[in-house]
């Protein structure tokens, strides 16, 4: 039985006082059955690891170099990233796909990195409007998926994947239940091939991710929880995804 999993990314925003303020409310609505996570910008994982220490909510990093060390400035390392005690990081946002040309071979290099230091990357794939009109959609997040298994070979059961179509985030449209499922059940089956844990792997579904449709997401066969991006910022919001999920 997959344990389900609601990770808010925070995207660029927060300062100290809307963190304080949007963990104090989460805390205070817990507990929750499923297991929930946050990803503040790197400048605040500090202070988050000190408020949500010893408690339920588990956090995380948006991004991580596929470098170790080094010349690289701008860019944060899954060691470090580890020792403010991450168990998350995103990697292969369609944010940073398409507005800094990551690559699906950068993508699945960042998710080894994070791999090497034990943790788990949320791997995220998705097709855009564009090509979702073009009957592209399965030919998109298998090439996506295809990078990642191909990089970290049988490390794969360890990632967690996240499904978000590029259109669906944050615009307000969600993909149905029927065509979010559906993508997860390809993904799956891929992941099938390359594993024989991926009946225990986690796929969440991203892309406006609401209160109001999230449990008919969740009761989807595949679909595990969610990556959710502006009803994170809310405590009220967020806290009712986690408890759709429960
Ligand atoms: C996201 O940024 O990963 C996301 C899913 O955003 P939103 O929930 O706002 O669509």
């Amino acid at each position: 039985m997959r344990r389900k999993l609601v990770v808010g990314n925070w995207k660029m925003h927060g300062s100290h006082a809307a963190n304080a303020q949007l963990l104090g409310g989460l805390q205070a609505a817990g507990p929750w059955v499923a297991e929930v996570a946050v990803c503040p910008p790197f400048p605040y994982l500090a202070e988050v690891a000190l408020s949500l220490q010893g408690g339920e909510i588990a956090w995380g990093a948006q991004d991580c170099s596929a470098h170790e060390s080094g010349a690289h400035t701008g860019e944060v390392s899954a060691a470090m990233l580890a020792e403010f005690g991450c168990r998350y990081v995103i990697v292969g946002h369609s944010e940073r796909r398409a507005g800094h040309a990551e690559s699906d071979q950068l993508v699945a290099d960042k998710a080894k990195a994070a791999l090497a230091h034990r943790l788990t990357p949320i791997v995220c794939v998705g097709e855009t409007l564009e090509e979702r009109d073009a009957g592209r959609t399965d030919d998109v997040v298998k090439r996506q998926m295809s990078a990642v298994i191909h990089t970290i070979g049988h490390c794969i059961s360890q990632i967690v994947v996240a499904y978000e179509p590029v259109w669906a985030i944050g615009t307000g449209k969600t993909a149905s239940p029927a065509q979010a499922q559906a993508v997860h059940a390809l993904l799956r089956a891929q992941l099938h091939a390359a594993t024989a844990h991926a009946g225990d792997m986690r796929l969440l579904y991203g892309g406006s991710v609401k209160p109001d449709n999230a449990a008919e997401l969740f009761a989807q066969a595949d679909i595990d929880g969610g990556l959710i991006g502006g009803a994170a910022l809310k405590a009220v919001d967020f806290a009712a995804i986690c408890r759709a999920a429960g």
